[in-house]
């Protein structure tokens, strides 16, 4: 095989075209020798809350600390239940259970991969506390279900939007429609640092403020504990190359959302598509900005495919291979949880490169070699 091999990701080729930009912030930090949070952090929380539509940004450590400090915030515990997805990243349900809190998973649509919005109300019970929606490959759950239902049985909504940077429902921004929400700068995210940090998003200044004390310690001043908080700090030099980053961010998502389209008509094209074809694309669902952190399709023979891609050099991943529910970690707590739709979509999904560096001639590749596949 002579032809070059076609990544999930590029980072090395976003760098080369920053490089300038990220040099400057780096070197910036290094002549302030502050390095954790500061005024780097500051404007940063400042610019993706603008960015997300909301008043407050809280930096943080990673996507997991997000979820977890925001959870933290609105006060889970031992004896509580949030409500999530079983079809996402380990920290979504991870965070609820280190608190001593129980996740309830209710199934998603093998459409979009995120929760079935209006199987949740059948779920509250007593210790129901906060509904956890993911917004999963960087399309949003359908938020006005969401919302609605969390209005009256008086539930907390906290977004796990660290897929989701930019998307939006009906023109508002994933992370400012719950309570709070929460992103994940790790490298690979639509918008990725240089290493691992992330961020808590609301509109409330109560949330804001109890999410900033316990992001450190719950100090207030320092050295006298308020609460107890933990360490989930941002580092400057994360916010610096963020800051660096973001003005990029609308033309990536640009790029990233023609990739999908392009993917989509030559799908179609190959007549792979149809009532009984193997590859089945999952429709955008048209209330809001899709922004492609994943592009997912479903396929018969998947771990077939996805050796055969292997051998021609296209690079495809699984997310998620073990629904949560199903996650060794979890035996014994007793999520016999029915959740067909998210056992399924682990046995047929196949992430395909979709990142903004991608030429359409890579994407052709791709498709060609999947048809090729198929007519073996
Ligand atoms: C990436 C991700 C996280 C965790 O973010 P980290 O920064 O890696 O800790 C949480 N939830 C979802 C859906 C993610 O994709």
């Amino acid at each position: 095989m002579t032809e070059k091999t076609i990544p999930m990701l590029d980072l090395k080729a976003q760098y080369a075209a920053l490089r300038d930009e990220i040099q400057a912030a780096i070197e910036r930090v290094m002549e302030s020798q502050q390095f954790i949070l500061g005024p780097e952090v500051e404007a940063l929380e400042r610019e993706i809350a603008e960015y997300s539509h909301c008043r407050f940004g809280v930096g943080v450590s990673s996507g997991t600390d997000a979820l977890l400090l925001a959870l933290m915030t609105i006060g889970i515990g031992p004896g509580d239940e949030v409500i999530t997805s079983p079809y996402s990243f380990f920290a979504t349900a991870g965070s609820i259970v280190r608190l001593g809190a129980r996740p309830v998973f209710v199934d998603i649509d093998l459409d979009t991969l995120n929760i079935q919005a209006n199987q949740i109300e059948a779920r509250i019970t007593p210790k129901t506390r906060a509904i956890l929606p993911v917004h999963l490959c960087g399309q949003m759950a359908e938020m006005d279900t969401i919302l609605d239902v969390a209005r009256r049985y008086n539930l907390y909504v906290i977004e796990d939007a660290c897929q989701a940077i930019g998307a939006d429902f009906h023109g508002q921004r994933a992370g400012s429609l719950g309570h709070l929400g929460c992103f994940s700068f790790f490298p690979s995210k639509n918008l990725g640092g240089a290493g691992d940090s992330g961020m808590v998003v609301c509109n409330d200044p109560t949330l804001a403020d109890r999410a900033a004390l316990l992001r450190n310690h719950g100090h207030r001043p320092k050295y006298y504990n308020k609460a107890i908080g933990g360490n989930f700090r941002m580092d400057a030099l994360q916010a610096a190359i963020l800051r660096a980053k973001l003005p990029h961010l609308e033309n990536w998502t640009a790029a990233r959302r023609r990739n999908a389209a392009l993917y989509t008509e030559l799908f179609q094209q190959a007549g792979l598509t149809g009532q009984d074809g193997p590859v089945t694309l999952l429709p955008e669902r048209g209330w809001g900005r899709h922004i492609y952190h994943l592009y997912q399709i479903r396929v018969s023979r998947r771990d077939e495919l996805m050796a055969f891609l292997k051998t021609h050099g296209i690079a495809s991943e699984i997310y998620y291979p073990v629904p949560l529910h199903r996650q060794e970690c979890f035996a014994g707590m007793g999520f016999e949880a029915d959740c067909p739709n998210a056992e399924r979509a682990s046995r047929e999904t196949l992430a395909l490169p979709i990142y903004p560096e991608l030429t359409a001639a890579q994407i052709e590749r791709v498709v060609e070699t999947i048809r090729a596949f198929y007519a073996l």
